[in-house]
């Protein structure tokens, strides 16, 4: 069974001589899931309309993490895209990242990129202009010093193979302000982190450096205040090639209650291209002599991506009904917005 399927999928990314991505594009491939994927566009298009102003909650899944954790990093692998890294940009607002995999696009063709933001407003871009177009929706929304704001931008990739998945990207939390920024930014990147991640409706995945302590660690104490015990906590370990020792034992006795789970991950380094960096994250984990001792369960971008699709496609299914009676429930003006659904 397995050996024709990997043969078609080869023979989809022929432009591909490494085997090693192709298993990863596999891995992601397989996991598509097209029974959620209507729903994934229904629960979109309500967060389009804004309901969530009316007081409605969407399931979606929020990524946090310190400042430097890797949050864009990890975005960047999942989307197999080079997005905006360091400081300034993309962290000053919200930043909802829709993923749709584009089966019908030629292998290896450019990624179609679309920032939607403001009211209505609606850029085309590309893979190497996104970072600009990012920084100017940015400085429209937020202003063009160092200033947040939890009005969001919206980044949708579509592109062959990669998972169907739509995730929110916040500020990095930092103690300190750095030059520039106001003096209260911790209370307000606080409050907008809480502002997404206290809704029962929402799965936190928590970003963390393997080369931190995880409990001392600002997003695992707020992620704690609102999932005390994780049950909607997903965590995903960044920069394991940089502190490969006692990854392992960190991981399995989970002293900071992650209730869905760990992913090891290694992201891009320097000027690697996405296939490198995937290439380079299975050999570590298969060859090192620590880092292979981790479950291959818990390791890997293509694990990563599996694992948030289905628990998206959970916590979708549990929370539509619920969604749509309440929409239901609404005096007329805002249940005509049901027929758009
Ligand atoms: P953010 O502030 O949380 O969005 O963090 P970034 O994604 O900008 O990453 C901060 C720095 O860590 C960047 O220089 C990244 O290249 C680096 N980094 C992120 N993930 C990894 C990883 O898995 N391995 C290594 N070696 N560096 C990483
Ligand atoms: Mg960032």
């Amino acid at each position: 069974m397995g050996k024709p399927k990997a043969k078609r999928l080869k023979a989809a990314h022929h432009e591909s001589s490494d085997a090693t991505s192709d298993v990863a594009a596999s891995a992601i491939a397989d996991s598509y899931n097209e029974q959620i994927r209507p729903l994934l566009d229904a629960v979109d298009r309500l967060r389009h309309l804004k309901v969530t102003q009316e007081g409605i909650q969407l399931p979606t899944i929020v990524v946090v993490g310190d400042q430097s954790s890797g949050k864009s990093s990890v975005l960047e692998s999942l989307a197999g895209i080079s997005l905006p890294r360091g400081q300034g940009i993309c962290t000053r607002v919200p930043l909802v990242m829709r993923l749709k995999d584009d089966p019908s696009a030629a292998a290896g063709s450019q990624p179609m990129l679309q920032l939607e933001y403001g009211r209505g407003r609606v850029v085309a871009t590309s893979e190497r202009k996104v970072a600009d177009a990012i920084d100017e929706a940015t400085a429209e929304i937020a202003g063009s010093g160092k200033g947040i704001s939890d009005a969001p931008i919206t980044l949708v990739v579509r592109k062959r193979g990669v998972p169907d998945l739509t995730l929110v990207d916040l500020p990095g939390i930092t103690r300190v302000p750095v030059k520039g920024q106001p003096d209260n930014i911790y209370d307000q990147v606080s409050k907008i982190i809480m502002e997404y991640i206290a809704p029962k409706e929402s799965i936190i995945l928590n970003v963390l450096s393997a080369t931190v302590d995880f409990p001392t660690c600002e997003s695992i104490r707020m992620s704690q205040k609102v999932d005390r015990n994780g049950e909607r906590t997903l965590a995903v370990v960044t920069k394991s090639d940089k502190a490969p020792e006692g990854l392992l034992d960190k991981v399995t006795m989970d002293d900071v209650n992650i209730g869905l789970g760990y992913v090891c991950v290694r992201n891009r380094v320097g000027d690697e291209t996405y296939d490198q960096a995937r290439a380079e994250e299975e050999r570590l984990f298969r060859d090192h002599p620590l880092l292979s001792k981790i479950d291959k369960s818990m390791v890997g971008i293509p694990v990563l991506a599996q694992r948030l699709m289905q628990i998206q496609g959970a916590i979708i299914a549990k929370c539509l009904p619920d969604i749509v009676k309440q929409i239901n429930d609404r005096p007329a003006p805002s249940s005509s917005r049901c027929h758009r659904i």
